[in-house]
């Protein structure tokens, strides 16, 4: 898939642009702050409806303007398509079209427009945080399953309920009878994203160990596990064995949970390892085998996007490059010679001889 152009308005610190880009690498260049991540999170955000430096879609519109649009046309499924979003600063729906008809959700225009984001956190994604992990996979199978990002709304709106109803229970005792509820709710929709996370988390980690080989000069062993609540010992079980499962952990924890009046158990607390030759990374991995895995692991999810769908995604590296030493970016470099690429960089000249060059300056393209 190939994005041909897009047009902003007071988007982020645009007022009014429009760029064409090239089908293979487009070098965006610029000082700090100029506005560089941001037509790389609009060109995200194009496809998937989804920023990955905010949850709130008022804060892409431009200080002071009302509204926001993001246009765009992309070469995909054999076709031309335009995508168009509206976002408003006050809190009103946005609004999305394809091909000029109105759409309702980000899933009608799943597959037309899918990227995968390589910043420099996520270099370091394999020693920091779960948090991060499990973003680094919702957004992956967001583009991959339109229906599992509904489901990963619908749980993070019960959790956030349950976890209301755990705090202000103090206060209103009554609330506890509608515990019960909220829980069944939470492991039929919790269950549903195990399913999903372990069909991902499998091939992600076959392609990445691909990957690793061929980087690593086959010293080195990749793989991948999932980890989910300790009850589930099978997380491709049947979805209604992996209900009842949730159930039995929350159960177990029900006391818990009242104590710490938080929910303490269910896939909000997914997350994966990485080790290699049988070496845990998030405890022992070196600098440079936490950055390398992290570097396959993006990879492998290029590739299975592209097995998914057969169109290869776009790939936004933002500032990536810099940040990996030279036998890294050529490792990069060499395996991004297929498919559409967006490269942000402060440095003019680093990378230049690679396709296109965007000059960005103050929210304006040069
Ligand atoms: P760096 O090289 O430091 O990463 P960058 O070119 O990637 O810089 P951006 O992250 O794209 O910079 O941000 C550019 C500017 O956009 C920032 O100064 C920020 O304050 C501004 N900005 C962000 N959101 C909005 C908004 N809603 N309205 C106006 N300006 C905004
Ligand atoms: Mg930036």
């Amino acid at each position: 898939m190939i994005l041909e152009n897009i047009r902003l308005e007071n988007y982020r610190n645009y007022t009014e642009v429009f760029a064409e880009f090239d089908p293979g690498v487009n070098l965006l260049v610029g000082q700090n702050a100029q506005g560089k991540t941001n037509l790389l999170e609009a060109v995200a955000f194009l496809g998937s409806g989804r920023a990955f430096r905010t949850q709130k879609s008022a804060e892409l519109v431009k200080f002071g303007a009302d509204f926001a649009q993001l246009e765009g046309n992309v070469f995909s499924q054999e076709r031309q398509q335009n995508l168009k979003w509206v976002l408003f600063s006050a809190s009103r729906p946005r609004q999305l079209y394809r091909n000029g008809a109105k759409k309702k959700t980000a899933a009608d225009i799943s597959g037309v427009l899918q990227t995968v984001l390589f910043c420099p956190e996520d270099l370091m994604v394999l020693k920091t945080g779960a948090s991060a992990r499990r973003r680094l996979a919702d957004n992956a199978i967001c583009q991959l399953r339109p229906n599992y990002e509904a489901a990963l709304l619908e749980y993070n709106r019960i959790l956030e309920q349950k976890n209301r109803i755990l705090k202000d229970r103090h206060e209103n005792p009554a609330l506890l009878e509608i515990l019960p509820e909220y829980n069944a709710r939470l492991c039929q929709v919790g269950a549903l994203l195990i399913s999903y996370r372990a069909r991902f988390f499998e091939g992600l980690g076959r392609e990445a160990a691909e990957f690793h080989k061929s980087f690593s000069g086959g010293k080195e062993d990749f793989s991948l596990s999932y980890k989910t609540v300790s009850t589930i010992s099978d997380p491709f079980a049947p979805v209604i064995l992996l209900e009842q499962k949730l159930q039995e952990h929350l159960e177990s924890h029900y006391r818990a949970e009242l104590e710490s009046s938080a929910c303490l158990t269910g896939p909000h607390k997914d997350d994966f390892d990485v080790t290699l030759s049988g070496i845990s990374l998030k405890a022992f991995g070196s600098q440079g085998q936490v950055r390398t895995a992290a570097v396959s692991l993006k990879l492998a999810q290029r590739t299975l996007m592209e097995k998914e769908s057969g169109e290869i995604p776009v790939l936004l590296l933002d500032d990536v490059l810099s940040e990996l030493d030279p036998s890294r970016q050529d490792f990069v470099l060499n395996q991004i010679s297929r498919g559409q690429v967006f490269i942000t960089s402060c440095e003019p000249g680093r990378f230049t001889k690679l396709g296109k060059t965007i000059e960005i300056e103050q929210g304006a393209i040069l």
